[in-house]
């Protein structure tokens, strides 16, 4: 049996853990990262708490074959350089594979969460067994990630797969990305929470205050609310699977892939999210491309950073 380890990478913390080849987690731990630290050494922190995952498993060190690490932010995959870390500036230009490979001894692979996490739905959760996936993460942000021919599609500057920024409306809200009328700002968080307002405020009647996530007003607690029957809930629900499914139709057209995976907090909202996205997928694509495709929900859940940034290792090695 081969084993890959996988780090997630997030703003302050880590998460490290070794995968065998089914994708069965064996171990995992998490560890705090002091951003205000230098890069490098925040780097050879992160070794040594993998190293320390390591020699907790138990496991003969020739059968592990090497280490992913997922970030968010900007970087460059084939030299395994750090560029833009949003929350962790210090580690901005940092080598973090070199780093990595030096201090284990083993192979190491970088990319951003993203794909890290669509290899891991692609390899071992709802893409198992196809060739042809695009995933799609909707949270406070919304990203994705392309498999074609069971390879990552990385484009000519690695920034392909921001399909959260893919334009649906001319002229239309604003966006981080300093752009407007990105999908992000129509089925992200911010975006599903907006549009519950504007029909609450309109006076339309809901229950959602049973559910508020610690008083607030969040997509979770909209999901809840939508679960009891509460029809203002179940409404924005549905329009956010209608924008979604417009901008799938998009997807269908241009890549044909076999399935396109729904992952993020936002998609615990299941299907009613997932069924108006399909119906209006199914409407605007083209037939051929539309009648071969799958709409499905991520399987990997909280461990979807872990084992995708695992899957880097098989990605690069096979
Ligand atoms: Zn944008």
């Amino acid at each position: 049996m081969k084993y890959y380890v996988g780090i997630d990478f997030g703003g302050t913390g880590i998460k490290i853990g070794i995968i065998d080849e089914n994708g069965k987690i064996l171990i995992k731990d998490s560890f705090d990262t002091d951003p205000s630290k230098r890069g490098e050494d925040i780097a050879r922190h992160i070794a040594e708490c993998t190293e320390k995952v390591m020699s907790d498993s138990g496991l003969p060190r020739e059968a592990i074959q090497g280490v992913g690490i997922g970030s968010p932010g900007l970087l460059n995959p084939e030299t395994g350089q750090l560029k833009v870390v949003v929350n962790v500036p210090n580690m901005n230009d940092v080598f973090i594979t070199r780093i990595l490979s030096d201090i284990l001894g083993k192979p190491a692979f970088l990319d951003n969460d993203v794909n890290a996490m669509s290899l891991g739905e692609f390899y071992y959760g709802a893409g198992k067994g196809l060739k042809h996936v695009i995933a799609l993460t909707l949270g406070t942000g919304v990203g994705g990630g392309i498999i074609l021919n069971g390879e990552l599609y990385r484009g000519a500057s690695f920034t392909a797969g921001e399909l959260g920024h893919m334009s649906i409306a001319r002229d239309g809200k604003s966006c981080p990305c300093g752009n407007s009328g990105c999908l992000e700002r129509y089925v992200g968080r911010d975006g599903i929470i907006e549009r519950f307002m504007i029909a609450r405020n309109k006076g339309l009647d809901t229950n959602i205050e049973k559910y508020l996530d610690k008083g607030k007003i969040t997509p979770k607690a909209i999901a809840m609310a939508a679960e009891a029957g509460d029809k203002l809930s179940i409404k924005v629900l549905e329009e956010t699977g209608e924008i979604l499914g417009a901008a799938l139709a998009t997807l269908v057209n241009a890549l044909n892939p076999q399935a396109i995976i729904i992952g993020g907090g936002i998609a615990n909202a299941g299907e009613f999210i997932l069924g108006p996205a399909r119906k209006t997928m199914l409407r605007l694509a083209y037939a051929i491309p539309a009648k071969v495709v799958k709409v499905l929900k991520a399987e990997l859940g909280n461990d979807a950073g872990l084992v995708g940034s695992a899957s880097l290792v098989v990605a690069n090695l096979s």
